[in-house]
């Protein structure tokens, strides 16, 4: 068994003794594992940034090399005009009535501000139960952590239980702008019976995630007008309306006391309520994650979980306005006032439903009489809701049962994710199981970003009995569910 410092027990409770042996030889090379991240993690590749496009490649060149080396097939670099490349593999030998498992990741990573940093962001530094590096967690870790459970089934029995196609894009941070490009040029490289996407996050370092929902986003400018020109203060106001005061009042009107968006919230249901239900999203963690300063409090939850506030409800955000900003002021009434609101939808709510609910809200109130206007400036994108069921999710909360000792717990994200609502279009019918190796203090996108050592453990562990249950399960009994 494992040396490693962490004290994360593994149980490895199978009853096949061959099943138990290929998950300790995982874990008795762990320390291998995460040397290899460290080397991975020095790589910068940071997808954003044209100097850092070489970096890519040279990677992803690295990362074909090492899974050909594992004992998969094919490995390739995908290529395609004004694209960074995807590392493809497959492994395919397990015959016609095992079901294909295509497991995604990325192997670019976030733009660094390095004064942000208290140790080199390029570097794995291990501190404590976690390892620090921008991408360390989003998403190498995801992703080498499947590598590590193939390299065991290869050294234990010369196989995998199921056959496996590999996808790991260089441009998820940007967007994942060509993706659907590849699957159009490269079906083959996508084809498979079950997805596992492994970039999401896991409620806590105890909790495996399963995340089943997204929620869309929309912008929208919204502007009040009064006035041909700025008018004296002291000699109309009073007197005429302010845009000002009344886009503040248009945009406080869209909202309840405790500060959330009241057009197109949706009613709370059971099936929201279950959903949520084991998720330990605690005020102490919302407090942390979010920073919040002394004296001030998470909204509060009004008998709803806060989970379902994040993910299956709608809410806005002021992005700018037009209002006079310090050094700018004046005594006198502006003619025009404007903001730019983001707007997050429910993961089952499309921009246009939305759309119509904020004009139906606005074009209902008129603060001072003020001519007022809304504008969709930008669709990013719907939500995406799905509801994980079959066999190969019954599959998946065994092997996590066996490694974390706990099943999955659904989870929804309260952003969009390009890539997984793309998924989900086009592979909405088959089992996508959204999983990864972040959890809440993880940080990733910001500062010190890192990865905890036991997640990482338990996720090679989840992945080695994963594709044994799958294998079992069978590619008919897959397709039936
Ligand atoms: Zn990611």
């Amino acid at each position: 068994m494992s040396s490693t410092p962490n004290a994360y027990a593994l149980s490895m409770p199978d009853d096949d003794p061959r099943i138990a042996a290929v998950a300790a030889d995982a874990d008795a090379h762990f320390e291998d594992t995460v040397a290899t991240l460290v080397d991975y993690l020095g790589y910068p590749s940071i997808s954003c940034q044209p100097d850092n496009f070489d970096d890519v490649r040279r990677l992803a060149e690295r990362v074909r090399d090492d899974v050909t080396a594992l004992g998969l097939h094919n490995a390739r670099l995908l290529e395609l005009p004004d694209a960074l490349p995807v590392v493809a593999a497959e492994w395919l030998d397990a015959g016609p009535d095992a079901p294909t498992v295509l497991i995604y990741g990325h192997l670019d990573i976030q733009p660094v501000e390095r004064e942000n940093w208290h140790t080199d962001p390029h570097e794995g530094v291990r501190s404590g139960e976690r390892l620090f590096a921008r991408g360390a967690a989003d998403d190498m870790g995801g992703w080498l952590s499947h590598m590590a459970a193939i390299a065991a089934w290869f050294r234990g029995t010369d196989k995998l239980p199921c056959n496996v196609r590999l996808i790991v894009e260089g441009e998820e941070e940007i967007g994942s702008p060509n993706l659907e490009r590849f699957m159009d040029a490269f079906p083959v490289a996508f084809d498979a019976d079950v997805m596992v996407l492994t970039d999401c996050e896991n409620p806590s370092t105890d909790v495996p995630g399963l995340t089943v929902s997204l929620r869309g986003l929309i912008e929208v400018e919204l502007r009040c007008e009064a006035l041909g020109a700025d008018v004296h203060s002291g000699l109309w106001g009073g007197m005429v309306p302010d845009p000002a005061l009344a886009l503040c009042q248009h945009i406080a009107k869209l909202v309840d006391d405790d500060g959330r968006l009241v057009p197109g919230r949706r009613p709370i249901t059971d099936e929201m309520r279950s959903s949520t239900s084991g998720v330990p999203l605690d005020d102490e963690t919302i407090r942390g994650g979010a920073h919040l300063v002394e004296g001030v409090d998470p909204l509060p939850a009004r008998g709803v979980p806060p989970g379902l506030w994040l993910w299956r409800q709608p809410s806005v955000t002021v992005l700018s306005t037009t209002l006079p900003v310090p050094g700018r002021e004046k005594n006198a009434i502006r003619k025009t006032a404007s903001a730019l609101l983001s707007v997050r939808l429910a993961p089952d709510q499309s921009a246009e439903e939305m759309f119509a609910a904020l004009q139906s809200a606005v074009g209902g109130y008129k603060p001072g009489g003020v001519k007022t206007t809304l504008h969709m400036t930008k669709a990013f994108g719907s939500g995406w809701l799905y509801q994980p069921k079959g066999p190969a999710f019954d599959a998946a909360d065994r092997a996590y049962v066996k490694s974390w000792g706990h099943k999955l717990v659904r989870v929804g994200v309260g952003g969009s994710i390009p890539f997984v609502a793309l998924f989900g279009r086009r592979f909405g019918d088959l089992p996508l199981i959204l999983n990864g190796v972040l959890d809440p203090k993880s940080t990733a996108h910001g500062p010190n970003e890192s990865m905890h050592l036991g997640v990482f453990r338990k996720a090679i562990a989840a992945n080695v009995y994963l594709l044994d249950e799958l294998g079992r399960l069978g590619k008919a009994a897959l397709q039936a569910g």
